[in-house]
């Protein structure tokens, strides 16, 4: 069996990205915070679709249960390991930085930025002795160009960003490659109280993105396809300018 974690899968983008992951003939690990209706319907889609899946419930913000729960996965998974990580779960919690509370600020480094740190400290090892592994990390616009009100979201998606073009540069010759995919305006949970109406004014193709969209290029990147792509950042954003 081929493994796949994809974090974040329960909802949007996530969920469109375990769809795609288990049409590639994974097994998709689906990580989630505390959806579990939506997490189950994640998996029975896979299902139907006739793939394989298992959730993963873990706080991706949190350092003792990723350990733990990575752990115990390795533990009941001998001689299997995940050979593709989609680093996904994400959260904004804007405002001026002015006005900005600690915990905002630390809440969104901890679940953007940290989360990528510790999940991907765990599984690289196993894909650099396989000498294969694939690392899609989710970022954002945000973090190519600087959004106002969003210093914290902006700081983790930037950091992830440069983060992956020195773990690429680091582990290139081991054939485990790590990329980067920047969504622009994309209809899901997080921007949904958003005026479309307004923002499509400034895309040049005049409307907000689909999760699937987005997720047809994660799945590439995922794939053996993208054997000499390394250290990059794809936009998915309709045009908008970076
Ligand atoms: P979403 O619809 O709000 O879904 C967020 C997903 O992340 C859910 O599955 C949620 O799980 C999970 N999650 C959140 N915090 C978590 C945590 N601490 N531990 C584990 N899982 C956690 O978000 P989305 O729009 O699909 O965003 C997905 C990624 O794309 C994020 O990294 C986001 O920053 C990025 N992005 C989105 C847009 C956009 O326009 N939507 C644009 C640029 C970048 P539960 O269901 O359990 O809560």
């Amino acid at each position: 069996m081929k493994y796949a974690l994809v974090t974040g899968g329960s909802r949007g983008i996530g969920k469109a990205i375990c769809l795609r992951i288990a049409e590639m003939g994974y097994t998709v690990i689906i990580n989630y915070k505390s959806n579990d209706e939506e997490a189950n319907d994640t998996l029975n889609q896979i299902v139907s679709l006739g793939g394989n899946g298992e959730l993963l419930k873990f706080d991706v913000s949190d350092p003792e249960q990723i350990k733990k729960a990575i752990e115990n996965w390795k533990s009941t998974h001998q001689d299997q390991h995940i050979e593709i990580l989609v680093n996904n779960a994400g959260i904004r919690k804007d405002g001026l930085i002015v006005w900005m509370k600690d915990e905002e600020w630390n809440d969104v480094i901890s679940t953007n930025l940290n989360s990528f740190f510790l999940i991907t400290r765990m599984l690289v090892t196993d894909m650099l002795v396989n000498k294969y592994g694939r690392i899609v990390n989710v970022v954002s616009l945000s973090g190519l160009k600087g959004l106002p009100g969003q210093t914290n979201y902006s700081a983790a998606k930037g950091g992830v960003i440069a983060a992956s073009k020195a773990l690429a540069q680091e582990i290139a010759k081991k054939n485990v490659t790590v990329n980067c995919v920047a969504p622009g305006f994309i209809k899901t949970d997080m921007t949904k109280e958003l005026d479309e109406n307004q923002l499509k004014q400034m895309i040049p193709m005049s409307r907000f993105g689909k999760t699937e969209e987005v997720a047809d290029v994660v799945a590439f990147l995922a794939s053996k396809k993208a054997s000499y792509i390394t250290g990059q950042v794809i936009s998915v954003n309709g045009g908008l300018y970076t």
